[in-house]
């Protein structure tokens, strides 16, 4: 901000998480904030939306114990993450039982003792794993930066890779493994697997993701003075010496939180090679499908499922267990670019099929599908030596979103931490 100390008339163009977490800090501060939202409703891309019916999310968000400044915004806003998260180690089980599953305790202990207790990897890949994981760790979690996952990878028991590297490479970062940002990757393990006590943990949402933060925000800001205005799309941006103006509207400063491709539309005067550089992102979809199966049983409220050319989905999602709506289940398909260019009716098929190999009928009932959603700019493709647009545009204008430079991927965590650097600039 341009001067701090005083108060000053603080617009916020967006309000989705990074947008919360600006007008949320900006207000703390002090400001006058006016939060503009083009959307009748808070949330961006992590909101609750109805279809057919149904409350359901935009998409199946998970969050971890490292969301710090995401956890810490919730508490600001009266929201307690214990009471709208469930919580558990880090697991990636699958429908036979397989997979990794880290025992609660610090973190680089709890990892050796998860994979040493992998029970279905050879003896030799789980030592090859923990050989692999204490390189990356003596290398202080660094690579070049033109490396991607797979290549980063390329030592890694076959069968680890798949159940354990991919699955974290497309969580994470919603890109294949194949095409994904190595560095990006091993930051989000130093910080996640090799960080602080239940950095790791799973923090699956058992509330509609508007209870998790955007209705809270929208209620906190109201009692502390903010304007929030909905359904209002900021048309453009322009500074003059004295003032920086919303759709001819003056204030002190600036904080645009929009999506890369309209942040570059209202930025296009003010600041050219910046826009350029955000309208040059390339973006991956992820896919939701949401099923209904009255008689299926699952020992987890998340399960991993084994994806390939013939099977979309990574994870499942057991949305009954997690407060949810009753017998239904959530398959998420991260990374989705193939499995939109094959088009709306392969995908149901493939999911079906998939959902039917893996719970079987005869133990888990019959399946129905309820409905589906495609975010086809779900986030930015996270690609080995991406440009990342700067915070800082003009004295007073700063761009906030999970697209901004930063260390992390398009997530939740990303967003918060870049609305609250965006008022501390
Ligand atoms: C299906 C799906 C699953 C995901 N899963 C996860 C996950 O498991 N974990 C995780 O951490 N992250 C996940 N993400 C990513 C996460 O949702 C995003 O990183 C985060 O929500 C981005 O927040 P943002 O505020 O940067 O952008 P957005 O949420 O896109 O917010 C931008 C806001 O700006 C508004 N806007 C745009 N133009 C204007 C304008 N001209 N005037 C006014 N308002 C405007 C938009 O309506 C929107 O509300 C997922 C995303 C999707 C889509």
């Amino acid at each position: 901000m341009t001067a701090p100390a005083a108060s000053r008339r603080v617009a916020v163009v967006g309000g989705g998480w990074a947008g919360l977490a600006a007008a949320v800090r900006a207000c703390s501060l002090g400001h006058q904030v006016s939060l503009f939202e083009m959307a009748p409703q808070l949330g961006g891309r992590a909101r609750s939306v109805t279809r057919d019916g149904l409350t359901l999310d935009n998409g199946q968000h998970i969050l971890i114990g490292a969301y710090r400044d995401t956890l810490a915004l919730m508490r600001q806003v009266g929201v307690d993450p214990a009471a709208v998260l469930h919580r558990q180690p880090l697991t990636l089980r699958y429908p036979d039982g397989s997979g990794l599953r880290l025992p609660p305790g610090p973190a680089l202990p709890a990892f050796a003792r998860g994979v040493l207790g992998w029970r279905d990897l050879p003896w030799r890949d789980r030592f090859g794993l923990l050989i692999l994981a204490a390189r990356w760790r003596l290398q202080g979690f660094r690579c070049p930066p033109s490396m991607t996952v797979a290549e980063l990878a390329r030592q890694c028991p076959p069968q680890a890779y798949r159940e354990l590297i991919e699955p974290l490479c497309v969580a994470a970062l919603n890109t294949p493994a194949e095409q994904a940002s190595a560095q990006v990757l091993l930051t989000v393990l130093r910080d996640a697997l090799f960080g602080a006590p239940g950095a790791a943990d799973l923090l699956l949402p058992r509330a509609p993701l508007d209870a998790l933060l955007p209705t809270a925000a929208l209620e906190w800001l109201q009692a502390h003075g903010a304007r929030v205005a909905l359904s209002r799309r900021v048309m453009s941006i322009a500074v003059t010496d004295e003032a920086v103006t919303i759709d001819g509207e003056a204030f002190d400063h600036a904080i645009v939180a929009t999506p890369p491709g309209e942040a570059a539309r209202l930025l296009a005067k003010l600041a050219p090679e910046w826009s350029r550089g955000a309208a040059a992102f390339s973006y991956q979809p992820i896919i939701t499908a949401w099923l209904r199966a009255p008689q299926a049983r699952w020992s987890q409220p998340m399960m991993a499922l084994r994806a390939d050319g013939l099977r979309p989905a990574q994870f499942g999602f057991d949305l009954g267990a997690l407060g949810g709506p009753e017998h239904t289940y959530a398959m998420v398909v991260s990374g989705a670019a193939a499995w939109v260019d094959a088009g709306t009716e392969a995908t149901r098929a493939a999911l079906m099929n998939q959902w039917e190999e893996a719970f079987p009928a005869v133990e888990h009932g019959a399946v129905e599908w309820l409905t589906s959603r495609t975010e086809k700019r779900a986030t930015f493709a996270c690609k080995p030596l991406l440009q990342r647009a700067p915070a800082r545009v003009h004295r007073r204008v700063t761009v906030a979103g999970d697209h901004v430079q930063g260390p992390y991927p398009a997530t939740l965590e990303g967003a918060v931490r870049s609305g609250l650097a965006a008022v501390q600039e």
